[in-house]
């Protein structure tokens, strides 16, 4: 049964697609839907006549958040860690063995369980898409279990057996990365999308993150790095070689990253002009809960570079599912101004995945939106830590 929805009497829309830069802003705006697509956006005056109609009183319309960045997979917390931390430690990733030990011992059951809790937490947030990596299994069994899971919960699912080198393989890491390049990722693969590696001193150096990712391109997985979170690495410019889709967390980069990202620019049809294939994800969440330096997003905006920001939900670095917060921590440390950040959150992380259909509000998009409790996306940067999103609309369904 065809079914439409025309949400009316919006005061501000973002569309990332044309209209007012920045953002592709209309005012007195409405957003036809019909059969989980936008099929029409314009002024208010001029609506289509639909099904159903939702009046939304003046308030802001963007579409939803795209959280490219989420490690939702796992068993058991790290409040404990993150409280030494604050007394003072250091973070050097080492307690993800810790959830390595929880998760391995957890149910098919008790996994999924956090994972929709996690996913339902993010979702009532704005978020309606978001990416999950496995990373806490380590075994064969284990991480083919993580990505079946993730799996039923989003169509990005991406293979993290390279997360960490797991404690029984800790003098023999060239093994470690033969099963990763061997058994599991045949376990894996038919559950991801993409493959992921932790390339950063104390996990994997750049000749076997390299290894790793071709692997999983030689079966079909598109790349993604975790680079240069801990110290400057080669992981940036790994990514880069490889065509990945994103490099994530980028806190420490040298002049030769940035140009690395920068040359991977690319003209594009879409209005925005040139973007990066390679895209720079942001993950601000980790360096609030690590107390460490936040990237310098500025830098990669003037260059060119295409930045995403996502959350990076773990048990350990940062356990926030809050886009807003990061949309907020981007603005307030990062150099990027409350536009900069919203397009980043949303049309910046489906780059970040290669989708077209999500972050926008054109016609042909995925009805993916989010109505605020606030009269422009400015508030979420200006009102940070207040629940702001009044409803979320998903698949042009009101969740
Ligand atoms: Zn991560």
């Amino acid at each position: 049964m065809s079914d439409s929805l025309l949400v009316d009497t919006i005061g501000e829309l973002v569309t990332n697609g044309p209209g007012t830069r920045p953002l592709g802003i209309l005012r007195d705006a409405a957003v036809l839907i019909e059969e989980g697509r936008v099929a029409w956006v314009g002024s208010s005056a001029t609506a289509p006549a639909a099904d159903r109609r939702l009046d939304v009183g003046g308030a802001a319309v963007l579409p939803g958040f795209v959280d490219s960045h989420a490690h939702l997979v796992f068993a058991g917390d790290r409040a404990d860690e993150f409280a030494a931390r604050m007394a003072g430690q250091p973070y050097t990733g080492g307690g993800i063995r810790t959830t390595v030990r929880a998760t391995r011992a957890a149910t098919d059951d008790e996994l999924r369980a956090t994972v929709r809790r996690l996913r339902g937490e993010a979702l009532r947030q704005g978020t309606t898409t978001m990416e999950i990596k496995s990373g806490y299994g380590l075994t064969v069994a284990d991480e083919a279990r993580s990505l079946r899971i993730a799996a039923e919960f989003t169509e990005d699912t991406t293979y993290l057996g390279a997360h960490v080198v797991p404690a029984e393989y800790a003098d023999r890491p060239d093994d470690y990365v033969g099963l990763v390049c061997g058994p599991m990722l045949a376990a894996a693969a038919p559950h991801a999308k993409w493959i992921d590696v932790f390339c950063e001193r104390g996990a994997f150096d750049v000749d076997h993150a390299r290894a790793i990712l071709a692997c999983g391109q030689a079966v079909g997985l598109g790349v993604r790095v975790h680079a240069n979170q801990l110290g400057p690495g080669p992981g940036v410019q790994l990514g880069v070689e490889l065509g990945a889709a994103s490099v994530d967390h980028c806190t420490y980069l040298s002049d030769g990253d940035v140009d690395a990202l920068a040359s991977s620019l690319v003209d594009s049809m879409c209005h925005e002009g040139p973007h990066s294939t390679t895209v720079a994800t942001l993950l601000p969440g980790a360096e609030f809960s690590t107390r460490s330096p936040y990237p310098h997003a500025r830098r990669l905006l003037d260059a060119g570079v295409t930045v995403a920001l996502a959350t990076d939900c773990n048990p350990g670095s940062s356990y926030t599912s809050s886009m807003a917060f990061c949309v907020a921590l981007a603005v307030r440390e990062m150099g990027m101004t409350p536009a900069e950040a919203v397009w980043a959150a949303t049309a910046g992380g489906a780059r970040a995945l290669r989708r077209d259909d999500i972050g926008v509000l054109t016609p042909g998009a995925r009805a993916d939106l989010v109505v605020l409790d606030a009269p422009s996306y400015l508030h979420l940067a200006y009102r940070p830590g207040v629940p702001l999103i009044r409803q979320v609309i998903r698949n042009g369904v009101p969740q």
